[in-house]
């Protein structure tokens, strides 16, 4: 029997944390190709209350009533920073995070996505995007209009 890969397995890219303009994030070694699952954005599943009351800086909503901590260290996926105008997003079936590419990314860049509309207005607003393509125009600050897709 054939064994068929899901759409949602990452692809075993090699990826890199290094330091880039927002602290750390991380980096592709190896080119990728659009629309690739990339790896899965893991973390320990946290209650609502925690979720509500803490808003800690790598959790990430599955569903209103799901909301996992991406703060251990096998989760490499909680390097991507945000970006506006990311090459990947963040999206995924049955309340799981997976990280896809959005266009063809070339070995050395940096992957980014967007953390979508409420992680952006809490913590990213109040100290400005530093994404590129906010960094440059000011104009742009509050045009942003992509959203992540968070199923
Ligand atoms: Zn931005």
């Amino acid at each position: 029997m054939p064994t068929r890969r899901s759409k949602y397995t990452p692809g075993g890219y090699k990826l890199r944390v290094r330091t880039s303009k927002a602290g750390k994030g991380l980096f592709t070694e190896e080119d990728i190709p659009k629309g690739v699952c990339i790896v899965e954005y893991i973390g320990k599943p946290i209650s609502e209350e925690k979720a509500l009351r803490d808003e800690g800086k790598y959790y990430f909503e599955l569903s209103p009533q799901r909301t996992i901590d991406g703060n251990i260290k096998e989760n490499i996926a909680r390097y991507i920073n945000h970006s506006c105008a990311g090459n990947c997003e963040a999206t995924g079936p049955r309340g799981r995070i997976f990280i896809f590419s959005r266009k063809r990314i070339k070995a050395g860049e940096e992957l980014t996505y967007d953390y979508g509309k409420d992680y952006f207005d809490r913590h990213i607003k109040p100290k400005g995007c530093r994404c590129e393509k906010c960094a440059g125009t000011a104009a742009n600050k509050n045009g942003r209009s992509a959203r992540a897709k968070r199923a």
